[in-house]
């Protein structure tokens, strides 16, 4: 099921919080809507659910126009930051409640939520309320539900913006699988740049009720389409190279990487955010670049570094703090080594 949005607006009183905007998400794709607070992310999203009316503008579901019809007719998942269950009703319950309301014999809503229930990894916990489990398997319940009816399309507004960074990050993964197995049409909404990068087949960058770029994540890294795109993504540093036996190959940098043992190589591109890379003085003997500082700007609480890594021709952008900056008594020109602390590795077909 495709989705096109074409030339949508909405206006709430004297703001304009979308701006003669399209979009088209191919079938089966996970998009991440990615843009700073108050762009019209959650705007959008309403309107390609049905819970919102645009003043101009269509949604088609594969090329039928849906604009006209209530959320009920769509037939839509949804799962929002704080979108509850029912406290009162069981895990079961809960999966089973869109499939109850449509009708479905008793037997094929069994069959159904305990298919949901290995899909998300909860089997055996069906007969607990939502206040006994944590706070990501709620969410993977919340998902549970949202899919329980064979949703054409899947909508989820910031959906793991609630819990803390080591669940999103078990999250995210898990529902990069998720969709691997199930490829159900998906909208992500976040303003969380990292979380978009990981998850999405296509980021959508959203600014001010415009769509700024969409594409992959590789061709919004390596060609941003305009200046907001190259700031809002600013603080990412990107590696390119490839992964062979165990061992991840990226523009300077060597990491272990034993997910992909394998003789042959497969391209990879790796991220590391900006406070993610530390300024030594001398290699220490973690994998790291040689580079010179180009550029500091210590105005802030944090303090911005550029360093040219020449024999790669990359630019690196490094956060320090205020005291390891102090301790390392940088200048402009200074040769340096980079050092990351975390590395995230790509490989993905698309990616290569
Ligand atoms: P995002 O999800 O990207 O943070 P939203 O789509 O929620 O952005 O909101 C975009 C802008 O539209 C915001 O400035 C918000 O204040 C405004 N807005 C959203 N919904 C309404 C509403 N129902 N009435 C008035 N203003 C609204
Ligand atoms: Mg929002």
């Amino acid at each position: 099921m495709s989705i096109r949005v074409t030339t949508v607006s909405k206006r709430f009183d004297d703001f304009l919080a979308l701006d003669n905007l399209s979009l088209e998400v191919p079938s089966g794709a996970l998009l991440a809507l990615l843009g700073p607070s108050g762009s019209g992310k959650t705007t959008l999203l309403r309107i390609i659910a049905g819970l919102e009316v645009p003043d101009t503008g269509s949604v088609r579901y594969d090329g039928e126009d849906v604009t006209e019809l209530s959320v009920g007719d769509r037939n839509v998942g949804f799962v929002f930051q704080h979108y509850a269950l029912f406290r009162q009703m069981s895990v079961f319950d809960n999966i089973a409640f869109a499939m109850r309301v449509r009708g479905w014999p008793a037997p094929r809503v069994r069959e159904r939520v305990e298919t949901l229930l290995r899909l998300i990894q909860l089997e055996g916990l069906e007969r607990l309320r939502p206040g006994q489990l944590s706070g990501g398997q709620r969410q993977r319940v919340a998902l549970a539900r949202a899919l329980a009816a064979e949703p054409k399309v899947l909508l989820l507004d910031e959906p793991f913006g609630a819990l803390d960074a080591r669940v999103r990050q078990e999250l995210r993964e898990w529902l990069r699988r998720l969709h691997d197995e199930i490829h159900v049409t998906s909208v992500f909404v976040t303003h969380d740049q990292e979380e978009a990068f990981e998850v999405a087949d296509l980021v959508a960058i959203m600014y001010r009720g415009h769509i700024e770029q969409v594409g992959t994540p590789r061709e919004i890294f390596e060609d941003p389409a305009n200046p907001f795109v190259m700031d809002f993504l600013g603080n990412v540093n990107v590696f390119h190279g490839h992964v062979q036996r165990g061992r991840a190959m990226l523009g300077g940098l060597e990491v272990s990487y034993p997910e992909h043992p394998h003789d042959q190589s497969r391209a990879a591109t790796a991220f590391v955010r900006a406070h993610e890379l530390d300024i030594l003085r001398a290699r220490d003997g973690r994998p790291g670049v040689d580079a010179k500082v180009a550029h500091i700007n210590a105005a802030g609480g944090v303090v911005k570094v550029r360093a040219y890594a020449e024999d790669f021709g990359l630019v690196l952008t490094v956060d320090l703090s205020p005291d390891r900056y102090k301790e390392l008594g940088l200048k402009v020109g200074d040769p340096v080594y980079v050092a990351p602390r975390r590395v995230r590795v790509f490989v993905r077909d698309q990616w290569v």
